[in-house]
């Protein structure tokens, strides 16, 4: 239990901001929890939060109010430069994230492998979580990827071991983070409409290493030299990754295996996952898992059960032959990038959504087994402009008539694949929804 003498102010009535609340409460804090949004689910978690004894705000924050708390606890999501952090930075009040509250209330009584990077961090997680899980520890993965830690931190059971996925915006706020095993997948270009640069988004992921010692256990991807460069020199034991030489995780591409140093951990064909990045996430999670003592038949048995996560080069269904993959979660160029590169047929990509700042150019010289990409959404003329010269692009307005469009242009053995490099807000609540909607068409084919 932590104790405060004022207000703490909670930022966000979401999952995570109504865990904090509802952990502050438990221990009798004085709490303001406000969200700028407002609809269903706000108002439930604020009625209940009124009931605990809170007092909230929906449909905007009081920032007065925000500057006397003693502490501000804000949910995953709230970029560093919103007004909220502004003022509190202003006034001097400490900004924690969530996740650093639930971190101070375990008391640092769980050892927890901490996940961050530009592309990968869920699916890592998860399969951090699985391996230990199927290994027989009691695992939990939590954070980014959609428990909170504070409602951890109010459970009665607690599990052996967390997994926890941070990103850039959580990390911005988490001064006492000092991961048991911290796990960098890679650094990319990404948030380029929340950032003001490239150096302020890779310093935040950076934050992983701020509590670095002796003892620290850190896995890093060799194949990544803006992350090799922000670890270098960081202190603590480093075990890398790579998909293209020898390392302590390494896929030997010629004998198509997963390797731990000179072992075989897992024939490649033996790995359920598509594509070489999800070798990269297997080969990172293993040797984190590994670090805290997961036994090398176990990685390999766990590796071999795990399922696609939903979203993520998630093979839909076939449907006369051509097969649909839902991608919705890549959102960035980078993450567009690597499904293409996973791609062993001819295919049609479906492009769009909410332009973030990158252009697509880079994909053109990946196109090869492309046969034409569907431009659609308000990045729509972006994409033309970009890869109209590299590729056949055909511009389409709804989402409906975008799946059409590509279901014409497709014959058997091809696949269709929507890896929209963009976010989805133009059309979209979320990258979620815009997957299911792919999966609901895609279903009634
Ligand atoms: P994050 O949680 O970091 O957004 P996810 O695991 O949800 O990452 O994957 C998001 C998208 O990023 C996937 O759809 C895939 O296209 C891409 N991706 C996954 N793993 C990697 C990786 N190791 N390197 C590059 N891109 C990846």
């Amino acid at each position: 239990m932590l104790t405060f003498s004022a207000e703490v102010a909670v930022v966000g009535l979401g999952r995570s901001g109504l865990a904090a609340a509802r952990l502050l409460r438990s221990w009798g804090t004085a709490v303001y929890a406000s969200d700028g949004g407002t609809g269903g689910s706000i108002e439930l978690a604020a009625a209940e939060l009124v009931g605990l004894g809170a007092s909230c705000q929906v449909g905007g924050h009081d920032l007065d109010r925000i500057g006397r708390a003693e502490l501000v606890v804000i949910s995953p999501g709230v970029p560093p430069t919103a007004p909220v952090l502004v003022r509190a930075a202003a006034a001097g009040v400490p900004v924690w994230a969530e996740v650093e509250l639930g971190l101070r209330a375990l008391g640092g009584s769980l050892p927890y492998i901490a996940v961050t990077g530009t592309n990968g961090k869920t699916t890592t997680t998860a399969l951090v979580e699985h391996l230990l899980l199927a290994a027989g520890r009691q695992a939990r993965a939590v954070g980014n990827i959609g428990t909170p830690l504070t409602e951890i931190a109010l459970d009665e059971i607690k599990p052996e071991v967390l997994a926890i996925e941070l990103s850039s915006f959580q990390l911005h706020d988490m001064p006492t983070v000092a991961p048991t095993v911290g796990l960098l997948t890679n650094l990319a270009p990404d948030h380029l409409d929340r950032y003001a640069n490239l150096t302020d988004y890779y310093g935040d992921k950076a934050r992983l290493f701020a509590n670095a010692t002796a003892r620290s256990v850190w896995v890093s991807n060799a194949d990544d030299p803006e992350s090799e460069r922000w670890i270098s020199g960081v202190a603590g034991r480093r075990l890398t990754f790579s998909l293209e030489r020898r390392a302590d995780g390494w896929y030997d591409r010629s004998a198509k295996a997963l390797m731990l140093g000179a072992s075989v951990l897992l024939d490649r064909a033996e790995f359920p996952l598509l594509g070489d990045h999800n070798v990269a996430n297997a080969l990172a999670a293993s040797l984190a898992a590994g670090a805290v003592d997961v036994s090398m038949a176990a990685l390999a048995e766990g590796l071999r059960t795990v399922q696609p996560l939903k979203h993520r080069m998630e093979p839909l269904r076939e449907v006369q032959g051509v097969l649909w993959i839902n991608d919705s979660k890549a959102t960035n160029v980078s993450s567009t990038e690597v499904a293409v590169k996973s791609m062993d047929r001819q295919f049609v990509l479906l492009l769009g959504g909410r332009h973030k700042g990158e252009p697509y150019t880079r994909l053109g010289p990946l196109l090869g087994r492309c046969r034409a990409v569907i431009a659609y959404g308000e990045a729509g003329p972006q994409v033309v402009a970009d890869l109209a010269d590299l590729v056949r692009v055909i511009p389409a307005t709804g989402f409906d008539q975008v799946v059409r469009t590509a279901s014409s242009l497709v014959t058997r053995g091809d696949a269709v694949l929507l890896s929209p490099a963009c976010s989805s807000y133009d059309m979209f609540t979320n990258y979620e929804e815009r997957g299911n909607r792919f999966r609901e068409i895609v279903e009634a084919m």
